[in-house]
């Protein structure tokens, strides 16, 4: 199919993200991706600002990566895990409970980011049921937050950014606490936790769960707030009895400077998401962790066992290429490497600080934003950073990086000079 035919079938016949079927923003084609360059099918190359939505954390087919998933496909690309196991799935889970938060010691492994976090739900919910409160069955968040597209990881994302108005009557319907005000780099103030404080108070006998992402909040507003914060939420958990379930499926592996979003504050959950960068972003896969308190609890009583099971449960090829991509971000100074993109961004979107239709620059390990006053006109703005040669997907007020790890301080600085240039475009 020569480009335009494809482009033209494309148009016609699919579904896009959050874009229109009859007036679709546009595509661009891509013919292959390599380190942190995707080359679209013109033959111009794109430095890579997006991590494709966080999860290519050691840029396109690393070689290492690409070896793993020839040899697990030619000894098995799947086998049923109802009744099987195989080496991939528990070589998995023996990684992620050894790089996880002290605790962490059961491991579902099911297909998406979005799936993880209806499973750890259900599991909260049924935590409750077998040790004999059956009443706690709903959740509290807090404002700002986004936990995926399917129904009750909708119910949990922001009401506003998730259009909970739309689905009103099919969604149920949760508590929000205010967002946290106090940032990451801010001093502590006591008064952030005071809406959370009071809800869970009120509400706690009803409640399962908190659900919340630790430190970053990511397409709910790309916010990062204090450590303390999560500290407090897992205080009053505790006292309340309440589980605290942690979505790290952006966070984690190694993105905000810090493994996962809760080391930032020293803390375990009870349950924690994981997804996205899990594959190193060569395939879908997700784990939820939860405390053997909770898994052993969740087997009590009726019916004993936990109600899920998806057709392609620790999918044999996922895992030996999560595995694979787990070791090589282990072996790596990744701590570093985040580091030195996180200075370079301070460095590279300061100049937007200067610039009167810039609301906020901030960055945090190796994500880097700049929060307009106003909502970017998606068309032009991509295309203008298509023009300069980066690959940058803003969202509503925001414009925001977050490359793999391993781009070059001459990409990244370029990438940030062309958000620069083009940001300074918007005020024009
Ligand atoms: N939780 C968070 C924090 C996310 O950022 C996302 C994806 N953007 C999800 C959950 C949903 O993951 P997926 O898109 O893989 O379903």
């Amino acid at each position: 199919m020569d480009t335009q035919t494809l482009l033209n079938y494309d148009r016609e016949h699919l579904w896009h993200p959050y874009t229109s079927m009859e007036d679709p923003l546009p595509v661009y084609p891509v013919e292959s991706a390599a380190g942190v360059r995707i080359r679209l099918m013109d033959g111009r190359e794109l430095i890579d600002g997006m991590a494709s939505w966080w999860s290519a954390i050691h840029g396109y087919s690393p070689p290492v990566l690409v070896q793993a998933l020839q040899e697990q496909a030619v000894r098995m690309s799947h086998v049923m895990f109802g009744g099987l196991t195989h080496g991939p799935a528990v070589e998995l889970a023996k990684l992620l409970v050894d790089m996880t938060p002290a605790g962490l010691e059961k491991v579902f492994l099911c297909d998406s980011g979005s799936v993880a976090v209806e499973v750890a739900m259900k599991m909260a919910i049924q935590y409750h049921h077998a040790t004999g409160h059956p009443r706690r069955c709903r959740f509290l968040t807090i404002r700002s937050g986004y936990h995926g597209d399917t129904f009750h990881a909708m119910s949990v994302s922001d009401p506003q950014g998730g259009m909970h108005h739309l689905f009103a009557g099919s969604l149920p319907q949760y508590y929000f606490a205010d967002r946290p005000e106090c940032l990451f780099s801010h001093v502590w103030d006591g008064r952030d936790i005071a809406s959370f404080a009071r809800l869970i108070e009120q509400h706690h006998q009803e409640l399962c769960a908190v659900i919340l992402e630790p430190i970053v909040q990511g397409a709910g507003g790309m916010r990062f707030y204090h450590p303390e914060y999560l500290r407090q939420v897992r205080r009053l958990c505790d006292t309340f009895g309440v589980l605290l379930i942690v979505d790290e499926i952006a966070t984690g592996f190694g993105r905000s400077g810090a493994l996962f979003g809760c080391d930032h504050a020293g803390i375990t959950p009870d349950i924690m998401c994981l997804g996205k960068a899990i594959t190193g972003g060569t395939m879908t896969l997700a784990a939820v962790l939860a405390t053997a308190e909770v898994g052993l609890g969740v087997s009590q009583g009726s019916p004993g066992v936990f109600m899920h099971g998806p057709t392609f449960m620790g999918n044999p090829l996922a895992c030996h290429v999560a595995c694979a991509s787990i070791r090589l971000l282990l072996e790596s100074d990744w701590q570093q490497k985040v580091g030195r993109i996180e200075q370079l961004l301070e460095e590279g979107l300061a100049p937007c600080r200067e610039l009167a239709q810039v609301r906020d620059v901030r960055v945090l390990g190796a994500i880097g934003v700049v929060e307009m006053k106003e909502p970017v006109a998606m068309r032009e703005i991509q295309a203008a950073f298509v023009e300069r040669g980066v690959w940058v997907r803003p969202f509503g007020r925001l414009v925001y990086v977050m490359p793999p790890y391993c781009i070059s301080a001459v990409d990244l600085q370029t990438l940030t000079a062309a958000i620069v240039e083009v940001v300074a475009g918007e005020g024009q």
